[in-house]
Formats: structure tokens, C-alpha cells, sequence
């Protein structure tokens, strides 16, 4: 009988082993059709961030978190627009990957964030040929550390233009056709250098700190339109950013972090998934930090 029990579908399903692999896994598992559980016996909340049919464009995706985000995502089925300021043979490269990966389709769009004319001209075309975007992710971010004494005005100006300014002008180029297109999700992705503050980092902060700011006043903007718009504060994750950092900060911020490691860009990249997915529908004008902790 005992035996039984514990081969059972429904002990099987609620049990931590189970739902700890169906929480890493979710990505992969969340198509399981509710029926089939339900035969089962079993009543669950399956996670659901299906994003076929969708136009997501991800800022600043040759590398790092962005790259990540357009990994799983294209996993979900959507037409991926990633893009990259630097090396093409890179770029065909990632494109290559994200179709074997399962998008419908990838567009590898080429320029820097801060250049608003280029970033025009591109995503112009890219809407008249394909249709609006439906997601967007403002991902492409700088830090240039210092204390706010010794902070070159290029460097203050190149962080607002290129962690702010551009995710704004970017949503503005993209408005118009996103009001008339279907359940559109932006994300913002901050930091929560931009709610906590963070010395050697005031440009930083104050550009993340804006994100915020402005994802709410468009949240407000664009909600009549069924456009939603939330922003993201990640902590310390794993990137090419982070490992920037001497030892003697790593440490600092591990003694700081309750959950006592440091995040995965997956992590990361399934928490934008989910807010560009149908799941978050009622999700608007929200901050979510996802830090282990860092910043209770
Ligand atoms: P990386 O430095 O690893 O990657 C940054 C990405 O942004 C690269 O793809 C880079 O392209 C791109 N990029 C930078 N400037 C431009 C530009 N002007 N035009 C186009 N692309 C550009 O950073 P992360 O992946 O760690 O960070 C991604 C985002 O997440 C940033 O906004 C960052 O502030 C934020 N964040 C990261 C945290 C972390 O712990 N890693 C914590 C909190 C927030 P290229 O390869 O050409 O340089």
C-alpha cells in the first residue's frame, strides 16, 4: 500500500522532489497540458509563458543576461529579435543557436541603443515588414563605477543615455504600433542599485532609479491600450558585468545576501519570460526585484 502511495502520480507530483524539478524546469515543462494532470487527480498551478506568435526584441542580447533572455525565450516559440552593436559573425552565430533553440523566426537587428536615428530607421522596418513588436525588453546597460567626486561628465552622460534615454526613446519609436497590436508587454530591466543606491555607482543609480520611474508613468500612459509595462531589479547574477568586480566587493555583497549565492542569468531571464507571457496579464506598473534577498 505504502508502496503504492509513493508511486502514485499525485504523490508523485506534489512531492518536493518533483515540484523542485518542475521549478527548475518549468521552462521546458509548463506545455503539459492541465487536462492530462488533472486526469491525474492532481489540481496544480502550471506556470504558463507560452510566447508563440510574438515579436520580442531584446536590447543588448550579444552577451550576458540579454543573451540569456533571447535563450529562453526562443524556447517558448517566439519570433526573436536580438539586438547586437558589435561582432556580425557573432550575431549569425546566435541567430543560428535561438532557431535551433525553438524560435519561429530571428531578426539579428545591428546598432547601438544610444544612436536614436539608426534604432529608428531599423525598427521602422522591422514593424512595417513584420508587424509590431509585442514584447520588448530595455536590457542594453553600462555601469562605469566611480565616486561621484571623480565622475567624468562623459561617463554620467554615456550611462543616463545609454540605461535610460534609450529605453525610452525606443519605446517611443515603437508606441504607436504596439497600442494597436494585442496583449504587449514591456520590461524594464533595472537593478536594485536603483532602489537601494550604491557607492561609485551614482550615474548608475540614478539611470536604474529612472527605469523605474519611467516604467510606471508608462504603465499608466499605455494601460488603457491593454500595453503593460513593469520593471525588473535583479541583484548580483552571474555575467560579464559582475565579474568586473574585485573579490574584496564579491565577498561584500555575499555577506549581504540572505539566500548566500550569487543569481544565474536563467533565473533572470525565466522571470522576464514570465512578464511577457499571457501568465502576467494583470501584472502592470510593478517593480519586481529578483536579488536572493539582497535588498529586503
Ligand atoms: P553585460 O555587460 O554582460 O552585457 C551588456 C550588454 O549590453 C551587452 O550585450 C552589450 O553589448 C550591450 N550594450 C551595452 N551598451 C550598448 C549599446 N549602446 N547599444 C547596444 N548594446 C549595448 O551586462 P549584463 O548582462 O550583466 O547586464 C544586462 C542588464 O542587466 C544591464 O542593463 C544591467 O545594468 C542589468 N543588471 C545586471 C546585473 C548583474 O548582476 N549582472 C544586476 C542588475 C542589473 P556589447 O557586447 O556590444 O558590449
Amino acid at each position: 500500500m505504502l508502496l503504492k502511495n509513493l508511486t502514485s502520480p499525485t504523490f508523485l507530483l506534489n512531492s518536493p522532489l518533483f515540484l523542485s524539478i518542475l521549478s527548475h524546469n518549468f521552462i521546458a515543462l509548463h506545455k503539459v497540458p492541465g487536462t492530462f494532470l488533472e486526469s491525474w487527480g492532481v489540481r496544480m498551478n502550471v506556470v504558463y509563458s507560452d510566447l508563440s506568435g510574438k515579436n520580442i526584441l531584446i536590447t543588448g542580447a550579444s552577451r550576458g543576461l540579454g543573451r540569456r533572455m533571447a535563450e529562453v525565450i526562443a524556447r517558448q516559440g517566439a519570433h526573436v529579435i536580438f539586438n547586437y552593436r558589435g561582432d556580425e559573425t557573432k550575431a549569425m552565430e546566435l541567430k543560428e543557436e535561438l532557431i535551433k533553440l525553438g524560435a519561429s523566426q530571428v531578426t539579428a537587428l545591428n546598432f547601438d541603443v544610444t544612436d536614436t536615428a539608426k534604432v529608428k530607421t531599423e525598427l521602422e522596418a522591422f514593424v512595417e515588414k513584420h508587424g509590431a513588436i509585442t514584447g520588448l525588453v530595455n536590457n542594453a546597460g553600462i555601469s562605469r563605477d566611480a565616486l561621484l567626486l571623480r565622475s567624468k561628465e562623459e561617463d554620467i552622460d554615456a550611462t543616463l543615455n545609454t540605461n535610460l534615454k534609450s529605453a525610452m526613446m525606443i519605446t517611443q519609436i515603437l508606441t504607436k504600433s504596439m497600442m494597436k497590436a494585442e496583449n504587449v508587454s514591456i520590461v524594464n530591466i533595472s537593478s536594485v542599485v536603483g532602489l537601494m543606491g550604491n557607492a561609485g555607482q551614482s550615474a548608475y543609480a540614478a539611470s536604474k532609479a529612472g527605469l523605474i520611474g519611467y516604467t510606471k508613468a508608462v504603465a499608466k500612459e499605455l494601460a488603457s491600450r491593454n500595453v503593460r509595462c513593469n520593471a525588473i531589479c535583479p541583484g548580483f547574477i552571474v555575467t560579464d558585468m559582475t565579474d568586473k568586480l574585485d573579490d574584496k566587493t564579491k565577498e561584500g555583497y555575499m555577506a549581504s545576501i540572505p539566500l548566500k549565492r550569487l543569481g544565474a542569468s536563467e533565473e533572470v531571464a525565466n522571470l522576464v519570460c514570465f512578464l511577457l507571457s499571457k501568465a502576467s496579464g494583470y501584472i502592470t506598473g510593478e517593480t519586481i526585484k529578483i536579488d536572493g534577498g539582497l535588498y529586503i
